[in-house]
């Protein structure tokens, strides 16, 4: 199974724990703040895990009103995408539940996206009830870009509208590289959402720390509802999907 979206524990020591299924569910693992990137540095180091990718990132629900403190984070985020050039960005993005820190969300946001650009990485984006500032972002990020980016754009949990989801997609230097979350315990059941976006850019996540028990029950849960409306995505397609999203395939 594919898991483009489980979060970070402290330790991997629940590794001894999981099952042997649950050990080959292929995992981008992200984080959400400066405490968490460097627990995740020391997995990274002391792990020799290839099911797992990585991302560092900061998110809405960390970001605080002082803004000088932000700085010195998306410093360091700097450089560790640049010492470690496997790391992929997330998760960060906008929430509109966190209404007072939203104009420092934004600009955070933008500078993150920025560096997923600059530094080549895949991103890894959450959005609540923020999805009209979420596409006057992207477009303007696809007019800057005057070449394609190289790495993929994941909206996890996705729940933006059918309209919000054409609009990312016709975004003519990006969206050729946008994916789209669907999880078990967000939006799995929402079949009107998941027929918005082609089964080439669907991607199943759990949307639950990496030592969760539930984790691959709901990832097939996931994947038995995506399959209502497109019976032959199955999981080696996901699979394609993610490996898409993450750069290591291009069909040109
Ligand atoms: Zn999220």
């Amino acid at each position: 199974m594919i898991d483009c979206h489980s979060i970070l524990v402290e330790n991997l020591e629940c590794e001894g724990n999981l099952s042997e299924e649950e050990k080959k569910i292929k995992t981008l693992i992200v984080s959400t703040n400066r405490e968490d990137w460097v627990h995740m540095i020391k997995i990274i180091e002391n792990f020799n895990v290839d099911i797992y990718e990585f991302g560092i990132g900061l998110h809405p629900w960390f970001i605080k009103e002082e803004e000088y403190s932000h700085e010195e984070d998306i410093n360091y985020l700097k450089e560790l995408l640049i010492q470690y050039p496997k790391l992929r960005i997330g998760e960060v993005g906008l929430d509109k539940i966190r209404k007072t820190t939203f104009p420092f969300q934004v600009k955070l946001f933008q500078q993150q996206l920025q560096l997923a650009s600059q530094y080549q990485r895949s991103i890894s984006i959450h959005c609540v009830r923020a999805h009209g500032t979420l596409l006057m972002i992207l477009r303007e990020l696809n007019q800057q870009l005057h070449i394609e980016p190289p790495r993929g754009f994941f909206f996890h949990s996705w729940s933006g509208s059918d309209q919000i989801t054409k609009d990312i997609l016709r975004l003519n230097r990006i969206g050729r590289f946008c994916y789209f979350g669907i999880s078990a315990k967000i939006n799995a059941k929402n079949l009107d959402l998941i027929s918005a976006i082609p089964p080439d850019r669907i991607i199943t996540e759990s949307d639950l720390f990496l030592n969760d028990r539930n984790r691959l029950d709901l990832l097939q849960s996931a994947l038995k509802s995506i399959q209502l409306l497109y019976p032959k995505l199955n999981n080696e397609k996901i699979e394609e999907n993610y490996q898409e999203f993450l750069g290591f395939q291009k069909n040109n």
